[in-house]
């Protein structure tokens, strides 16, 4: 068999066997097929897509690309989550927490942010002294005595999806629903746990643009689920502004922090995280949907979450002395009106910019560098008045400047309340 004659034949649309994308993980994953030859694969499938056999003889190749782990050491049933990715989305921080208190453990590997998404273990390591990487006979411990860890994505889990995650994420082939559906199923398989509830982000900040995209991703990710014996429940919710107001690494902690000590409310936060923790207890079997989003919505009002969130970070070494960025600098409106839209790939952008996100997977983050939103969509905001602050550490902010700029609409109009969860 020869990558060359695969290519050949997804160039020409033809269906790829199982045996052909078994050879071609294996061979990318060992290093014998390169770089190039991937990236030109990856290139055909996003003008010819993959077929539902395709897709999933991608996602199990690449979930036994390396160690299927074995989770039963933890008592009760495990439930994961997952977001397909988005701007200021620290919800696993809060939904983890939440779930937790409620009883149910919570065992979840988490990745690293790329191109304009964040990621939760980049978040985890603005804490000083957090550790993300711990051997995993630890990891199930602290899972039984604590109910949760959050730690990264071990090297030993689908590492084919890790390799293949960098090279689309520089060759401009991530927005593939059958590459997305791979990638995430892939690694939640091989993680272990019982169930799934996936959070399938649509609109202008999300790789799915589109909610009938993002609704065809979430039905074959499910499919892949059922195919393996597991159950899985996917929320479609909204990613046309960031989450919140907090947008990089130790900003998005803080404001975490806040949410569950009660002492901010932010609601598409709030309901988008209650929503997804309500699902997880339902799959848990913890009651029906009613019941569950009783639960969840205690155990953040009482802070039962907010003890367990405390409680894990100690566990794992980490403090809350996250520090500040030395410079900040305010954006003013530049006129007056209701805000009508925050394009959060822009903002995203420019907070990787200001030194929030890697621009390429080697970049050092830059921990205390972000954005804090002083207004959301539906605000009315006067002309001088301030919209957002950039947080930064010695970096020139001329094109962070122009992309947040950019990313405001104001109008005369009060916009209609956005849909949070479709
Ligand atoms: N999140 C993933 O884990 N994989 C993708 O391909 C896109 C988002």
């Amino acid at each position: 068999m020869r990558a060359y004659d695969i290519i050949i034949k997804k160039r020409d649309n033809i269906e790829l066997t199982k045996e052909e994308i078994t050879f071609l993980v294996n061979g990318y994953t060992s290093g014998e097929i390169k770089d190039e030859q991937m990236a030109a694969f990856l290139m055909a499938v996003m003008f010819n897509d993959l077929t539902k056999d395709e897709i999933y003889n991608l996602t199990m190749a690449m979930a036994h690309s390396g160690e299927m782990l074995d989770l039963s050491g933890i008592l009760g049933k495990k439930i994961d989550k997952h977001s397909t990715g988005g701007v200021g989305d620290k919800l696993t921080l809060l939904v983890a927490p939440i779930v937790a208190a409620c009883g149910v453990p919570v065992a979840k590997m988490s990745g690293a942010g790329l191109g304009h998404t964040g990621g939760t273990i980049d978040k985890l390591n603005a804490l000083p002294g957090y550790k993300t990487e711990i051997p995993f006979e630890q990891f199930i411990d602290l899972i039984n005595e604590n109910g949760l860890s959050i730690i990264g994505q071990t090297g030993e889990v689908a590492p084919a999806d890790k390799k293949i995650y960098a090279l689309r994420d520089t060759t401009a082939t991530v927005d593939n629903i059958g590459l997305i559906a791979a990638s995430v199923m892939s690694k939640k398989l091989a993680s272990g746990a019982d169930s799934f509830v996936l959070d399938v982000k649509t609109g202008e900040g999300a790789f799915m643009k589109k909610v009938e995209d993002a609704k065809k991703l979430a039905k074959t990710m499910i499919e892949i689920a059922h195919q393996n014996g597991k159950k899985a429940k996917a929320l479609i919710t909204a990613m046309n502004q960031p989450l919140g107001f907090a947008i990089g690494n130790s900003l998005e902690v803080k404001e975490v922090l806040e949410i569950l000590e009660r002492k901010k409310e932010v609601r598409d936060i709030e309901e988008i995280s209650l929503e997804l923790a309500a699902n997880m207890l339902l799959l848990a079997e913890k009651g029906d949907i009613e019941h569950c989003r009783n639960l969840a919505k205690e155990a953040l009002e009482n802070k039962a979450a907010y003890e367990k969130f405390i409680l894990m970070i100690k566990a794992q070494g980490g403090s809350l002395e996250m520090g500040e960025a030395k410079q900040k600098t305010e954006l003013a409106s530049e006129q007056e009106g209701y805000i009508t839209a925050i394009n959060a790939e822009k903002i995203g952008i420019a907070a990787m910019m200001l030194g929030a996100g890697r621009k390429t997977k080697e970049d050092k983050i830059d921990y205390t560098a972000g954005i804090m939103l002083s207004k959301k969509v539906g605000d009315y905001v006067k002309k001088g008045e301030t919209i957002l602050t950039m947080h930064m550490n010695n970096v020139d902010i001329k094109e962070s400047t122009k992309l947040a700029k950019e990313a405001f609409t104001i109008g005369k109009e009060k916009p209609e309340e956005i849909t949070l969860i479709y």
